[in-house]
């Protein structure tokens, strides 16, 4: 069963192939910023205090991450026998500890996929989704910050996970078919896909790619 990170700046796609990769895997979808939004909807304390970085782009510190996030994964993860992360871990700090904790309980993650695409196309695609969802961190002075986070906290950790060997990037500047089909082959050689959707092969990608427009 695959346990997948989705690593991305913001903007190149993560929202919409882990909700691909979830359909046809059958593990837990875990969005960390879905998560963070929840809580500050919720207007608990805890919501409040993670408003205070969401809303200026900022990355939300370690310790409440993993207060939010750690029980989701467990039980996810024990309920489905996978899960695909979806903006988790964003930090060098933040890998090291999900590592220690993947040992720990046996759920060390095998797979990470780095989606990128050119910075102007990440900007506009972000903006294209301010117009449709209206998130208050989609504004242009804020997208700008949040690809800075991306490149100084972020970024160092492709080259941790390219170092463990399970690290695949992918262009997501072309067809959505096309990167879910490099996917589900890179996906399907590691012995990560359920035998059905690995052996329905790139056109189960085309029938996939019909899936929610989300970056
Ligand atoms: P996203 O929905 O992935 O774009 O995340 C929205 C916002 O939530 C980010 O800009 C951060 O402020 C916060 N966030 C999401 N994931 C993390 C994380 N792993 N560590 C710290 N902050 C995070």
């Amino acid at each position: 069963m695959v346990r997948a990170i989705m690593l991305s700046p913001p903007g190149a796609g993560k929202g919409t192939h882990s909700e691909w990769l979830t359909l046809h895997t059958g593990a837990a979808h875990i969005s960390a910023g879905d998560m963070l939004r929840a809580e500050v909807a919720r207007g608990s304390d805890l919501g409040r205090q993670v408003a205070a970085y969401t809303e200026r782009g900022d990355l939300v510190p370690d310790e409440l991450i993993f207060r939010i996030l750690a029980p989701a994964v467990v039980a996810a993860a024990r309920h489905t026998g996978g899960y695909v992360l979806d903006g988790f871990p964003r930090t060098m700090p933040q890998a090291l500890r999900a590592a220690q904790f993947g040992a720990d309980l046996a759920l060390t993650s095998n797979a990470v996929i780095y989606l990128t695409a050119p910075e102007e196309e990440l900007v506009s695609r972000l903006l294209d989704r301010a117009r449709r969802d209206g998130r208050t961190d989609d504004t242009l002075g804020v997208i700008r910050h949040r690809l800075a986070v991306f490149a100084k906290e972020t970024a160092p950790l492709v080259d941790y996970y390219r170092g463990r060997g399970i690290l695949l990037e992918l262009s997501t500047d072309r067809p959505e078919a096309e990167v879910q089909a490099d996917l589900l082959d890179w996906l399907s050689a590691r012995g990560l896909m359920p035998p059905v959707a690995a052996e329905s092969g790139p056109d189960h990608a085309d029938r996939a790619g019909a899936t929610l427009p989300r970056t």
